[in-house]
């Protein structure tokens, strides 16, 4: 029965979506089996699934709980030839190629190109991820892209592979996390089927691999991740890696990957700023606007969050999740007041704890200064021009008061750092060398 009206579904979405389509993308389904509320599909590759999952998804749901008010939910596995049933290797058969299952790991359907916000620290990141997934000839191999957790390299990836796999639906491109990679290693290893291990991996067009810190010190996976890596770079084939720091500072990796692995571009996302903090709360603070429409949100809610929210955007988008969630459950509007009484964990722990004494060691430091330079009553431009940054600085970073941070300056006065206060926020805006060394500075001191 159930078989049954899959096949009426099927000639549905024949219809509905087309000839082409279909033939690409349902065509390839099984439907396994209805467990519970569970509709199990095979499919050949996990991109189909995924893009299946992510194009289709609802709409076959939709028809499913039709048929059958139980799903729930789909899932999709991929099989591979041999593991497939009788009947399933013979539709096999008449499909387009012989597929060579991809072992990728899922892909998270929100992490595209036009979710992702692009600001100052990411910006070169971003442009070369958009450069390899425009393909055409392979100008840097392998892209490297490093930075601390939750800066955006996971999705940076997965939007590579949605954009090829949108633009050239027959490009094999594999994403999977480094940790994934050993396993099928181990895998392949323990069943003794290198031979199938080394095909899969080097069948591909675009490989990416996640996080590949995570095989430091791992001697023969490190061996298999060499030689798949130079198979593929021989061929013209794309490679894409990321890691939490750069190649060179991974320890535990074989100075010949190391080498490898600096051989093609190597861009780091930098930790957030508040600009691109604050970009990234409007974005997502829309969408979550889009499926809860009743909610209001204050001005100055979001701009509260991005001054002080930690570098880590994961974290920001808790932070607002938990706001709209509780908002809608409580049927209030997101006010300064409620988010600090809702986030008061989340803030507390990215509480700035810089001290005045942080920012005159590093403001010496970057002006070639001694700390007892911004002491003194010197008055020379190349030192009270400093002073006042550092003065700025205290006033912004820390929560000292005007008079306690005069103090802390050699017992100056406090109308002396207002006045430092205003003048570096006045030479901001007109002296781009001082604008750029007080965001350096801040940077340094938030990070
Ligand atoms: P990483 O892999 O670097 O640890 P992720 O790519 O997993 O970080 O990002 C963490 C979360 O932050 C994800 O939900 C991601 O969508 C989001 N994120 C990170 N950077 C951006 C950005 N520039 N624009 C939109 N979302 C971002
Ligand atoms: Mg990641």
């Amino acid at each position: 029965m159930e078989k049954n009206s899959w096949g009426r579904i099927r000639s549905e979405l024949r219809t509905s979506l087309g000839k082409d389509a279909f033939n690409s993308w349902i065509d390839p389904l099984d439907l396994i089996e209805i467990d519970g509320q569970v509709a199990r599909f095979s499919v050949p590759t996990s991109f189909i699934g995924n893009w299946v999952a992510r194009n289709y998804g609802e709409q076959i749901l939709a028809q499913l709980q039709a048929e059958n008010g139980e799903v729930e939910r789909i899932d999709f596995r991929t099989v591979t030839a041999e593991a497939a049933a009788p009947e399933h290797r013979g539709d096999s058969v008449t499909k387009a190629a012989p597929v060579v299952d991809l072992p990728g790991s899922p892909l998270d359907s929100r992490f595209t190109f036009d979710r992702f916000v692009v600001g100052k620290p990411n910006e070169l990141a971003h442009a070369a991820a958009r450069r390899v997934a425009e393909g055409g000839e392979v100008t840097f191999n392998p892209l490297f892209l490093y930075g601390g957790v939750g800066l955006g390299k996971t999705h940076l990836m997965h939007a590579i592979a949605w954009d090829i796999q949108d633009k050239r639906p027959d490009a094999r491109v594999l994403y999977l996390s480094a940790e994934q990679f050993m396993y099928r290693f181990v895998q392949a290893l323990r069943f003794k089927d290198m031979h199938g291990f080394k095909e899969q991996f080097r069948s591909v067009d675009v490989l990416m691999v996640d996080d590949v810190q995570f095989i430091a010190g791992k001697n023969s996976t490190q061996d298999e991740f060499f030689h798949t890596f130079n198979a593929l770079v021989d061929q013209g084939k794309q490679i894409v890696i990321s890691a939490d720091r750069a190649p060179g500072e991974i320890e535990g990796l074989e100075d010949r990957i190391r080498s490898r692995l600096q051989w093609g571009l190597v861009v780091d996302l930098h930790p957030t700023d508040y600009e691109l903090r604050l970009g990234i709360l409007h974005s997502k603070a829309e969408a979550q606007l889009k499926t809860m429409p009743d909610v209001q949100i204050d001005a100055g809610v979001l701009e509260f969050l991005a001054h002080r929210i930690s570098s880590n955007v994961r974290v920001l988008e808790g932070a607002l999740t938990r706001l709209f969630a509780f908002a809608s459950l409580v049927g209030r509007e997101i006010t300064l007041d409620m988010t600090q009484e809702c986030l008061a964990d989340i803030l507390r722990v990215s509480e700035r704890k810089v001290t005045v004494e942080e920012i005159m060691r590093k403001v010496a430091d970057h002006y070639n200064l001694r700390m007892s330079d911004l002491l003194s009553p010197r008055r020379a431009r190349a030192i009270a021009r400093p002073r006042q940054v550092a003065m700025f600085l205290s006033k912004t970073l820390t929560s000292k008061s005007l008079p306690d941070i005069g103090r802390r300056f050699g017992g100056r006065d406090h109308t002396t750092v207002i006045h430092a206060v205003k003048k570096v926020e006045e030479l901001k805006m007109t002296d781009s060398q001082i604008a750029e060394d007080v965001e350096l500075l801040r940077r340094m001191l938030e990070a």
